[in-house]
């Protein structure tokens, strides 16, 4: 193993390299900062694609598109119209070392008809841009790593994966991660470092859930009795599940949008309400699951536990769906982030370690049993902000990084154990 705190004089070379590179990959991330892609916007989610999938497969990797799967109907936004493709390029080598799974997304939250549209440059070294930071730049920081480790003939057995759904939940593209997840050893996927470059190395899990609650229409004034309020039992469920929320054990519960009834003098025949889980850890997620569970079960059964007929009013149900579990801070996370520390040092930074509350999709990879760490993008803030912004030094500085990193874990030089 080399001294972890000084390059060798490949790594030297490939940081030079990347250092001179800088003002190319300025023009080039104003580029890709200019082509629309938020908000489902398909002609620049297929730009984006397709700008990455040339210059990967430049480097000759072969590319897969697989088609996205629908959205659950019950899902806030509701179904989306065409579910995009996901591009998974490969470059396995010959011969064997880690698998390395790069995993990215092109879509941002961006409103495409909006007039944040461009990168701009401001003097103190920060440019402001939609996506700039997620995750526009950590897609280039992690692109021009790969292709300043072919050109120092480094080799790496490498996938890039590029989804277009993450900001919406990765329902599209679920199935692609963890079907990659399993053929690869780990992950590194390049959502922005936090603003001090922090890495982050445990993330709480995320459900969403709908509950929806049908009831009988009736007159207010003249048969008020015949009515079964829907949003009266909306009420009660949703302050039975907000009483679930313990975040000092990790169970975080927030409720919102509602919606129920269309007029004051009618009483509402339908409710329903839209909400977000937090959790800690698997056995946090667990006791949500079955509390919710529990509190629709109430509703279907009487008072002796025996199931109503389906057609009983009030009906309740709650949809959910348990998507992205919690990302703990395991043993190979540990080894992975040590080994992105080390480079850092030697690249003369520092990289603390930090937590969030936030997911993204190397939650989905983990919990597919592909260790991760997932903050190794460019260094930047005010996510998804019509003041979103990096660092733009830190554009070479952390492909530098990513380039090294993946050097160092494919020829066997850090602890990890593939
Ligand atoms: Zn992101």
């Amino acid at each position: 193993m080399t001294d972890p705190r000084s390059l060798d004089p490949l790594e030297a070379r490939l940081r030079d390299r990347l250092q001179a590179r800088q003002p190319e990959l300025v023009r080039q991330l104003e580029e890709l900062v200019a082509i629309p892609s938020g908000q489902g916007h398909v002609p620049g989610l297929d730009l984006m694609r397709e700008r990455l999938v040339t210059r990967l497969e430049a480097l000759g990797a072969t590319t897969e598109l697989r088609p996205g799967a629908p959205r659950p109907d019950w899902l806030l936004g509701g179904v989306q119209a065409d579910p995009p493709p996901t591009a998974v390029c490969s470059r396995p080598l010959e011969g064997g070392g880690p698998r390395i799974l790069i995993a990215g997304h092109i879509d941002t939250v961006h409103d495409p008809e909006d007039t944040f549209i461009a990168l701009t440059h401001e003097a103190d070294g920060i440019s402001r841009g939609p996506g700039a930071a997620d995750m526009k730049g950590g897609l280039l920081v992690a692109l021009a790593a790969l292709e300043a480790l072919d050109a120092e003939g480094v080799e790496c057995h490498w996938t890039y994966l590029i989804n277009s759904d993450e900001e919406t939940g990765t329902f599209c593209s679920e199935r692609h991660l963890q079907d990659a997840a399993a053929e690869h050893d780990l992950g590194l996927v390049i959502e922005p470092a936090l603003p001090d470059g922090s890495l982050v190395v445990e993330r709480m899990g995320s459900g969403q859930f709908m509950i929806e609650v049908e009831g009988r229409s009736a007159h207010v004034g003249r048969e008020f009795e015949r009515g079964i309020s829907a949003v009266k039992t909306l009420a009660e469920v949703m302050g039975r599940v907000l009483d679930l929320a313990d975040p000092g054990n990790g169970r975080i519960v927030n409720i919102g949008p509602l919606q129920g009834g269309g007029a004051t003098n009618a009483v509402p025949d339908h409710a329903a309400c839209w909400g977000n889980l937090r959790f800690a850890d698997p056995e946090a997620q667990a006791a949500l699951a079955a509390a919710i569970e529990a509190i629709e079960t109430d509703y279907a059964t009487d008072a002796s536990g025996r199931p109503l007929p389906a057609d009983h009013l009030p009906r309740v149900t709650i949809h959910r769906t348990f998507n992205r579990p919690a990302k703990p801070q395991t043993e190979d996370v540990t080894a992975i982030a040590m080994a992105a520390r080390s480079v850092a040092e030697a690249l003369g930074g520092e990289m603390p370690f930090g937590r969030t509350g936030g997911v993204c999709d190397a939650n989905v990879l983990q919990s597919a049993g592909l260790p991760c760490v997932d903050t190794l993008g460019i260094r930047g803030g005010n996510l998804h902000r019509r003041d979103e912004y990096v660092e733009i030094e830190s554009l070479w500085e952390r492909a530098a990084l990513f380039a090294i990193l993946m050097k160092r874990i494919s020829c066997g030089e850090t602890d990890l154990v593939p």
